[in-house]
């Protein structure tokens, strides 16, 4: 991808390198030298700014934006980005990180949070997961590292090249979008490049109970495998879905990022570690032979063995035409359809394979 070459100096330009290379190992802090700034919003010490990181033009010439706020401490510390809205339907995300950036005391804080309220501003003007333009309709999940190509992809690129610039962590909120809902739960990838044992350690310091550990770069081009390839500890948080939201997700979500700042050490608050977590190291998409009305029978976080039924497919008369049974590996209910009909081949239920209970380590980050 083609960088734009800025005005700063050599001297300046160095120092930036260096930070950036710090921030690879996961714990870049904030420089007096080289304030950050993401589009236009510049970072400015015991406060929190806004602005925007323009990524393209509508095609009325309207900017095509980022919004960002970026909060600062007074001391030095890591840098985390967290980025909401990378699919347009999943509300949610910008609600908490909304929720958590407007909670943050800079003047307490040790380190900078830039957050990304809306990442594909496209698709979430669409009120879809993905960008409706008929040239894109790309999913922003495959569209890493991006390059400036399609519209999604131009996105991607803006993003990466920001977070490898500046940040130390990089932290994506998702939920199932307006029609699924999603047991809670942190993705992450091992890639090599974060020291695996640091990795789980601060997977563990959201909070949340129910861990992916990703070892098969399962979505080679998702934002959360490319910066862990990066060296970039990366975590996708999984919280909710469907319609309407829901108060006790966005409090979920917002609070596992205010716990993974005091796992970063951004934040005080020393969050320990639950007891015990459940990490799962796969998952199985299960869709409908037959179209009809859509029942399920199961619930997001519920636990399931191969064979168990799922859901159910009724045709237009109430008869039962298909009973969805759980495939083999299955162990835990990760994600449901909330949307009572679909057609052949509907995204109806997730499930996460490879499960094992995982006791709380001693391990700190
Ligand atoms: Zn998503």
């Amino acid at each position: 991808m083609r960088r734009q070459r800025t005005s700063r100096g050599p001297a300046i330009a160095a120092v930036l390198c260096v930070a950036a290379a710090i921030g690879r190992a996961g714990g870049a802090s904030a420089s007096d030298t080289a304030p950050i700034q993401v589009g236009t919003a510049r970072a400015v010490p015991g406060q929190t700014v806004r602005g925007t990181l323009a990524v393209g033009e509508a095609a009325d010439g309207t900017p095509v934006a980022l919004p960002i706020s970026i909060v600062s401490g007074t001391k030095a510390g890591p840098v985390v980005w967290v980025q909401a809205g990378a699919h347009g339907d999943e509300y949610g995300g910008p609600r908490a990180l909304q929720e958590v950036v407007r909670g943050l005391d800079p003047g307490a804080m040790s380190g900078t949070v830039i957050a990304a309220l809306i990442a594909n501003p496209p698709a979430f003007r669409g009120l879809q997961r993905v960008n409706p333009n008929l040239d894109d309709l790309a999913d922003m999940g495959d569209a890493f590292p991006g390059r400036e190509r399609f519209a999604t992809e131009r996105i991607a690129a803006a993003v990466t090249a920001q977070v490898k610039r500046w940040a130390g962590f990089f932290v994506d909120l998702h939920t199932g979008g307006d029609r699924f809902r999603q047991h809670p739960f942190v993705f992450y990838t091992v890639t090599g490049k974060v020291p695996a044992g640091r990795y789980d350690a601060f997977a563990r310091g959201f909070g949340v109970p129910t861990l992916w550990r990703d070892e098969s770069r399962v979505f080679p081009n998702d934002a959360v495998t490319n910066f862990a390839a990066a060296g970039i500890p990366a975590f996708l948080v999984e919280v909710g879905g469907g319609q309407p939201l829901d108060p006790a997700d966005l409090r979920l979500q917002a609070n596992a990022v205010r716990r993974f700042l005091e796992t970063a050490g951004v934040i005080s608050g020393g969050a320990a570690p639950l007891p015990s977590y459940s990490v799962v190291t796969g998952y199985r998409i299960v869709t409908n032979a037959r179209g009809g009305f859509f029942e399920a029978l199961v619930r997001p976080g519920d636990r399931v063995a191969e064979g168990a039924p799922l859901g159910r497919i009724f045709d237009p008369w109430g008869e039962v035409v298909e009973t969805m049974t759980a495939p083999a590996g299955s162990r835990i209910v990760l994600g449901v359809s909330t949307y009572p009909a679909a057609p052949t081949g509907g995204w109806l239920f997730e499930v996460g394979t490879g499960l094992s209970e995982s006791p709380a380590t001693t391990d700190r980050p």
